[in-house]
């Protein structure tokens, strides 16, 4: 006699955020006590998938399969990445109070209070960002995080800001582990632990951490001394098939970074171990609306990847399903941490509203918070140099300027060990004159409000060449006319919308090389129509700020500047001299 058909749930595929009928639908039956699933490869109506999904539960009775009543694991995992530095919510251009841990806390407590296995995850970079964290070397952030109830951070390169006994003391104060199973010293040790095993309720789930390998070459020298990083793809191989004995469920917390290529990152990593479930990766900023799915090539098994941008501007929610050691479906979420969206309106002034909902704070971790917040804004009135005349903003978007000279040589400088071959900043991202006088953090705010950070990006010598034809193409006046740093020397015709002379560092524009570019973090996503930018065959956040950088560089000239041009940006134009062009908005 065949048993009664239970339709357990239906499920969204992905996103919460369309419509409940415009959703591909996941359909659970049990049937014979054998859990089964079907998705819709298409978005349907729910009595289709009802429909639909009787009738395949009636052909399969035909076949009835033994009972053995195995239980699905509902896991809900929370995970942040990047937050660098971020502890307290803060004005991103051009909204303000976005993000921060105290309104992070409200979502995680509301998630645990709703569901009974719940993982929160950082895939790393906690160091480096506003003030408030730099000045107390992320101690905020990881007394924020332990209040949170963060289960395992990975360690992201950006750990190694500082001196190893910063990490040590980051460590000791975290009431949360450290994970990272490719870090060891030169003896061969484990820099932290490599992995934790969480046991739920009936189930078990084991985590690793893996930190990118380009570690050994983006940090200081000095702060990794007597550290080896082992290829990731290497150590997992070994890790993962001891970690599936012993867990349900495998997740990587990985600092690797996503790419276009699935030979670099977590896509390497999905691509080439088998046994992963989910990899929780950072390192790249990339905002997912979906996890991407990669399949192994021999096993088949299915590897989920997650990120969830940066900053703590979004909170990642994955629920996993678990049967059998198996993961069966899964639900994505990206949830908005008080993001603001912008609407000018008629009469000229700036609406906001909130992305989502307005989260409110939890009021005690904002009180903990309070003490950084405050003693950082003593450090915005400090005074970090001296301009010996005004840097004009002025031009900025018609013509080389000594202040987007001054931007651009900031961002080569500060990435020159790197291999930098030169530095570009859009015109428009300069918003305010640098005043004869004192230079203090609140006058760079005012010069770059936005709050990019510093990005390296290694282009063919095509995209290199499409990114000049672009260049050439803009109308003085527009936000993206380009400020070049030093070793760059362009001739812009007017006349043919062309970009001429070329010459890179003495030698003319190479198109069968390749080239390190170092951009603000605005460009590098593609920014003011540089979209030829997202061609990189590989990019670097650095997660400096562009106003930190700049900074840096002022003091590294001995603290005193003074405005002057040489020549980078020439024309071949009637109107040169005129400058009759309205400026753009
Ligand atoms: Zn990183």
């Amino acid at each position: 006699m065949p048993s009664p058909i239970y339709l357990l749930y239906s499920l969204p595929f992905t996103a919460y955020h369309l419509p409940y009928r415009c959703r591909p639908i996941s359909i659970y039956f049990v049937h014979e006590g054998k859990g089964m699933i079907f998705r819709t490869s298409r978005p349907v109506n729910l009595t289709t998938a009802l429909l639909v999904g009787l009738l395949l539960a009636c052909s399969t009775m035909q076949e009835a399969k033994p009972p053995n009543g195995a239980a699905v694991h509902h896991l809900v995992i929370l995970h942040t990445n990047d937050t660098h530095g971020h502890p307290a919510k803060f004005f991103k251009y051009p909204a303000p109070d976005v993000g921060g841990l105290a309104a992070r806390a409200t979502i995680v407590q509301r998630t645990k209070g709703q569901n009974k296995n719940v993982l929160v995850l950082d895939a790393g970079d906690i160091n480096t960002g506003r003030p408030e964290s730099n000045l107390f070397k992320a101690r905020p952030d990881i007394e924020g995080f332990n209040y949170i109830g963060y289960d395992a951070m990975a360690i992201g390169n950006h750990e190694f800001d500082n001196a190893p006994e910063v990490l040590k003391e980051q460590m000791k104060l975290a009431n949360f582990p450290f994970l990272s199973a490719n870090v060891r010293t030169t003896q061969g040790e484990l820099l932290t632990l490599p992995y934790i095993i969480k046991e739920f309720d009936g189930f078990k789930v084991a985590i690793f951490g893996v930190t990118t390998k380009e570690t050994e070459f983006l940090a200081h020298p000095d702060n990794i001394r007597g550290l080896v990083f082992q290829d990731e793809v290497e150590v997992a191989k070994k890790l993962v098939p001891a970690l599936r004995k012993q867990a349900d469920a495998v997740i990587a917390l990985a600092h690797l970074g996503i790419y276009n290529s699935s030979e670099l990152g977590s896509k390497r990593l999905a691509s080439e171990v088998s046994g992963i479930d989910l990899i929780v990766d950072g390192h790249s900023h990339t905002k997912l609306d979906a996890p991407i799915v990669i399949t192994h090539p021999e096993s088949g098994h299915k590897t989920l990847i997650v990120q969830a941008w940066k900053w703590g501007l979004i909170l990642g929610r994955v629920d996993l399903f678990i049967q059998e050691k198996r993961v069966i479906d899964y639900k994505f979420e990206a949830i908005p941490i008080n993001l603001k969206g912008v609407e000018k309106r008629a009469d000229g002034a700036v609406a906001y509203h909130v992305i989502g909902e307005q989260i409110p704070e939890d009021p005690e971790l904002m009180s903990l918070m309070k003490p950084y917040v405050d003693g950082a804004r003593i450090l915005l009135s400090k005074v970090v140099g001296q301009a010996e005349e005004t840097f004009f903003y002025n031009g900025v978007r018609k013509r080389e300027t000594a202040l987007g000279d001054l931007v651009a040589d900031s961002m080569l400088w500060y990435t020159k060990y790197l291999g930098v071959d030169f530095a570009l900043q859009n015109g428009g991202g300069i918003r305010a004159d640098l005043p004869k006088g004192p230079i203090t953090q609140r006058s760079m705010h005012e010069v770059l409000p936005f709050g990019n950070s510093v990005v390296v990006l290694t282009l063919d010598g095509a995209t290199v060449q499409s990114l000049f034809d672009f260049i050439g193409s803009i109308s003085r006046g527009q936000g993206a006319f380009p400020q070049v740093s030093a070793g760059v020397s362009i001739t812009l015709n007017t006349l043919t919308k062309k970009c001429e002379n070329i010459m890179i560092n003495g030698e003319p524009l190479d198109p069968g090389r390749t080239y390190k570019v170092a951009t603000n973090s605005y460009l590098a996503a593609g920014g003011d129509g540089y979209r030829m930018l997202l061609k990189a065959l590989h990019r670097y956040d650095s997660s400096a700020s562009l106003r930190d950088v700049v900074i840096e560089y002022i003091e590294h000239l001995g603290g005193t500047v003074k405005p002057r041009i040489s020549g980078r940006i020439n024309f071949i134009d009637k109107r040169t001299q005129s400058e009759s062009m309205q400026e753009a908005a």
